[in-house]
């Protein structure tokens, strides 16, 4: 379906985009992870930063009202501009929610200058790289603050301790995502411990099979890099077109997806066949149920139900 750049802001479908800009650095050094403790050149951070400003110049702008989830490869709230970009967008009359995956390690206190109806944060808990009060402390600061934040933990053998622990600390209005490690096999009994922290953990366990099912991504939902290319979602390569001079439009609709498997929550969370547009209704993109959640009254659109065009 094309959508006219005039088109009113009333009238337009919601988009919901998951973006990734050029930055690939972090401050933690995760054994699960290619991005540990990488550093990007100067030019790399200038070229995020301006990646980055530009996609905010074009959220700004946008005829639909939009919903982001920043997933960087590394950690992007120790960077000033997203900091800033994150609380900029949430005050945007068009924007929905504005969300970004992130270790916690950054204090929060940059949140003051954001709308926080609209603010959310996916942080993840890594046990071996950062304190367990400090990250407990963080989590409760976070809430204090009335920021809409889930935490969550991979599900690795050697994280199992400290993820009872944190679940029994979090109060119980945060919820405590597992997401299953890549690769890993669960036993009943594994799974099971796991469900005891995350109820949804089923979810997760197995990958999906994805090939031919359908999929709201390529149509209310898409991946955009810093460059504007978008593409249906991060794992499908094909380019459907680019943001900034608006070729993306044309090529939105339904078609099935045309891979095996789906094993990522920000992917999986999209496809029909799951029933996880309810599981999180009104947090699809921060990863937060329905029966959970901090922080003040989200705005209209976060309660699209399940089959309705996305926010998340
Ligand atoms: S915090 Fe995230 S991005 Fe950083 S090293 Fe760990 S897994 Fe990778
Ligand atoms: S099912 Fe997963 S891999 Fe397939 S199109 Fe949807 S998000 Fe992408």
């Amino acid at each position: 379906m094309t959508v006219p750049l005039a088109l009113p802001r009333e009238t337009a479908r919601p988009l919901t985009i998951l973006y990734r800009g050029p930055l690939a650095s972090c401050d933690y050094d995760c054994g699960y992870c290619p991005f540990a403790k990488r550093r990007d050149s100067r030019e790399q951070l200038r070229s995020d930063r301006a990646a980055l400003e530009r996609f905010a110049g074009w959220v700004e702008g946008a005829p639909e009202r939009v919903s982001v989830l920043f997933t960087p490869w590394g950690e992007g709230l120790v960077r000033s501009w997203y900091r800033r970009v994150l609380a900029e967008l949430s005050h945007l009359p068009n924007v929905e929610r504005i969300a970004i995956q992130t270790n916690l390690s950054a204090r929060p206190s940059w949140t003051e200058a954001a709308d926080l109806r609209r603010l959310a944060l996916w942080g993840t808990f890594h046990p071996d790289q950062v304190p367990y009060e400090r990250f407990l402390a963080r989590c409760r600061e976070l809430r204090d603050r009335g920021v809409r934040f889930a935490a969550g933990v991979v599900g690795l053998p050697e994280h199992l301790d400290a993820a009872r622990r944190l679940r029994d600390d979090l109060p119980a209005d945060v919820y405590l995502w597992v997401n299953a490690a890549e690769g890993r096999t669960y036993s009943d009994a594994e799974a099971a411990a796991w469900t005891d922290i995350d109820p949804h953990f089923a979810f997760s366990r197995r990958p999906h099979a994805s090939l031919g099912a359908a999929c709201r991504t390529g149509d209310s939902v898409v991946s955009v890099d810093g460059d504007g290319t978008v593409r249906r979602c991060h794992f499908v390569p094909d380019v459907l077109g680019n943001l900034y001079d608006g070729s993306f439009r044309a090529a939105l609709g339904r078609r099935p997806c045309p891979r095996p498997l789906c094993d990522c929550h920000i992917g999986y969370v999209h496809m029909d066949a799951l029933p996880l547009y309810d599981v999180f209704a009104g947090g699809i993109l921060e990863r937060i149920p329905a029966a959970f959640g901090t922080g003040p009254a989200l705005g209209p659109q976060a309660r699209t139900p399940a089959a309705g065009p996305q926010i998340a």
